[in-house]
């Protein structure tokens, strides 16, 4: 069993929900969700004339590979309604891979640890809640979440009773 870090975000439509049917579809096709970090709202990134975004990170327990875990992320948001045509543009639901204990990738279609993982405030700060003994490159993740958690603002600490509901 390998515990993966997924990276939920959202900046369209009813963006909680969206995030809620990130959860729900990850659990409905077999990826365990073990750990659920808060809400936050961030300013976007990239293309910054967009709507705002709601991140959170979820823990997954899987017996799959890398790739296998990806292809179900990305059967979740296409059912979300994911639309690819404007790169860092507004989306519905965004799923990445983030990382994964000793786990190392790099083909055409994924990089694992995700290029950003260790450089986002959106990211790292929800990472840091539900993997606090973190530690990469010598560093812990909490030091590294608490230098950037500008434009970083919690929203919702329980935001799912229960992947199953
Ligand atoms: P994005 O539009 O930012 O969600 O990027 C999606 C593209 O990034 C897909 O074509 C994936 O194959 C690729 N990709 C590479 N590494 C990762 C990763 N660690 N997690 C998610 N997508 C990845």
């Amino acid at each position: 069993m390998t515990r993966y870090y997924v990276a939920l975000g959202s900046n369209m439509g009813d963006r909680l929900a969206y995030l809620r049917a990130g959860v729900r579809g990850m659990s409905a096709l077999g990826l365990e969700v073990a750990a659920l970090s808060s809400v936050y709202e961030t300013a976007p990134w990239g293309n910054t004339d967009q709507a705002a975004f709601l991140n959170a990170v979820a823990a997954v327990d899987s017996t799959l590979s890398p790739r296998g875990v990806l292809l179900r992320l990305q059967a979740v948001e296409t059912h979300a309604g994911r639309r690819r045509d404007i790169h860092w543009g507004p989306r519905t639901l965004d799923l990445d891979l983030l990382y994964a204990d000793g786990v190392g990738w790099h083909d055409a279609v994924l990089t694992l640890p995700h290029p950003y993982f260790w450089e986002r405030g959106f990211v790292l700060v929800p990472l840091a809640e539900v993997a606090p003994d973190l530690t990469y490159q010598g560093e812990s993740v909490q030091a590294r979440a608490a230098d950037r958690t500008d434009g970083v603002r919690r929203v919702a600490r329980r935001w799912l009773q229960s992947v199953d509901e």
